[in-house]
């Protein structure tokens, strides 16, 4: 399967983390035993415009930590999600990764990008 970026249109697209396959958001089901549509949710590297593993990543809404984690695994090191739900950021935490507890604000954007880049 090929793939174009979103940003730069480059076709030199692979794959990086394989979500597997989901249903469309806000389609719903007329009854319980009609066969749901779902499609692959795969998120691609571009080769041309893409990050670097020594690139830093930073996630607003981060959640439980599994998408950042997930690159983690897959050799990036420099990673920082936001999260104000306390359950969330300390599961994301157990993790080991490095969630800062707030809502994504003009004045927490300014503070992450002056401490983290
Ligand atoms: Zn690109």
């Amino acid at each position: 399967m090929s793939h174009r970026c979103d940003l730069c249109a480059d076709a030199r697209v692979t794959p990086l983390i394989e979500f597997g396959a989901h249903p469309i958001a806000h389609h719903f089901l007329n009854d319980p035993a009609q066969a749901e549509y779902t499609h692959p949710v795969t998120l691609g590297f571009c080769e041309a415009c893409g990050l670097t593993k020594g690139s830093p990543v930073f996630e607003a809404g981060s959640n439980d930590g599994t998408f950042l984690a997930a690159l983690r695994e897959r050799g990036f090191t420099k990673l920082l999600g936001l999260e104000p739900a306390q359950g969330a950021v300390t599961a994301a935490r157990k993790l080991g990764v490095e969630t800062v507890r707030a809502y994504f604000t003009p004045t927490v954007a300014r503070e992450l990008a002056a401490s983290f880049g």
